[in-house]
């Protein structure tokens, strides 16, 4: 019975440079458990014999494959800290180095996926060859598109050397051939709308969609948010078992197009149409939120491209991108500007600062 895939399991594989095999880049054979793993212990193992999929308590310290009898310590993987363990011939390689002598990052091996049932239910199972064959195909379709592709040099900094001793030359390489597809047909679907505000929303939307939506991503796990984006680290940190969500979601989805769609945009919408501030309660020695409607009037209003003389005229909004050290609007005309026209200067980089006259 045909259904959706939730979420594909990847691990990161190089050559042995003694014997050539290939050797996952794991440090432990559960691949998913539960966030709360003290309450829900039950976990998903790989069987590093047969590649079957099967459930075991996280702190298992010894089992059996249902399917191929191996015993094994699931919590030991080949790869400890930095170097890995041929498990062909024994032999003990750094990974970073090794797969910076290659010229390219390390390979990726799908092992495993995470099934939507018709009955709501979900399910692990292994990666079968009808899976290899949906992947290898999704790279067809992509080279016969040729859509265009960020092929943008990583510069050497700070936060860059990790990846690029990794391998990683490239931003295009941290995206796999299916997700670039997808991304694709996504971003060509959204150019095609007539220019208005609602796609510049899509399109910002789409930028959010990238950060769950490549190989730089991790499983959480059950009982949360399922999909760690790339930027959860303060550094590019390759992962040595990406995730690779469904990109445009399901309704158990974790970091999807339809899901962001709902959970980004309309609430952003929501928010426009009847801001609020939150209020804390203290009753019964428990703290909770409490949303405060009616403080700040809706947001909107006609757009000014450029500060007027007079001051702001009731419900306009000016926006300006520059320097907020400089300040773009005098302050003794804050003072005296009143009514619900608003302010919103924003500064290149992280920070954004807004004025808001009401
Ligand atoms: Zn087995
Ligand atoms: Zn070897």
């Amino acid at each position: 019975m045909p259904c959706d895939v939730l979420y594909y399991f990847w691990v990161k594989v190089l050559p042995c440079p003694e014997c050539s095999a290939e050797v996952d880049l794991r440090s432990s054979y559960v691949f998913a458990r539960h966030a709360y793993v003290k309450r829900n212990p039950r976990a998903q193992v790989l069987c590093p014999g047969c590649h079957g999929v099967f459930p075991a308590q996280y702190s298992d310290e010894s089992v059996d494959c249902p399917a191929c009898e191996l015993r094994f310590d699931p919590r030991v993987g080949p790869v400890r800290r930095s170097k890995a363990r041929c498990g062909g011939c024994g032999a003990e390689f750094p990974v970073a180095k090794t797969a910076c002598a290659m010229g390219k990052p390390p390979g990726h091996r799908l092992y495993a996926k995470l099934v939507l049932r018709r009955d709501g239910t979900r399910q692990y199972l292994p990666a079968t060859s009808e899976d290899l064959h949906a992947y290898a195909l999704a790279g067809r379709r992509l080279r016969s598109m040729k859509p265009p592709k960020p092929e943008v040099q990583i510069q050497d900094g700070h936060n860059t050397r990790q990846v690029l001793s990794y391998g990683y030359s490239s931003w295009d390489q941290m995206f796999n051939d299916r997700q670039r597809l997808a991304l694709a047909i996504l971003a060509d679907g959204i150019r095609k709308l007539e220019p208005c505000a609602e796609r510049d929303a899509l399109m910002l939307l789409f930028s959010g969609v990238l950060e769950f939506n490549n190989m730089f991503a991790s499983y959480k796990g059950e009982g949360t948010g399922a999909v760690r984006h790339m930027f959860s680290h303060h550094v590019l940190k390759p992962e040595r078992t990406p995730i690779e969500a469904n990109l445009w979601g399901t309704p158990k989805s974790s970091g999807s197009f339809s899901t962001l769609f709902r959970s980004r945009l309309l609430r952003a919408l929501d928010y426009k149409q009847a801001p609020f501030e939150v209020a804390v309660d203290r009753r019964d020695g428990k703290t909770r939120g409490r949303k405060v409607f009616g403080l700040s009037p809706p947001m909107g209003g006609f757009l000014l491209d450029r500060y007027p003389e007079e001051g702001l005229p009731a419900g306009s909004v000016y926006l300006s991108c520059g320097d907020s050290a400089r300040g773009v609007i005098p302050c003794s005309e804050r003072s005296g500007a009143h009514g619900s026209a608003r302010s919103v200067s924003t500064k290149p980089g992280a920070s954004c600062r807004r004025t808001t006259y009401a």
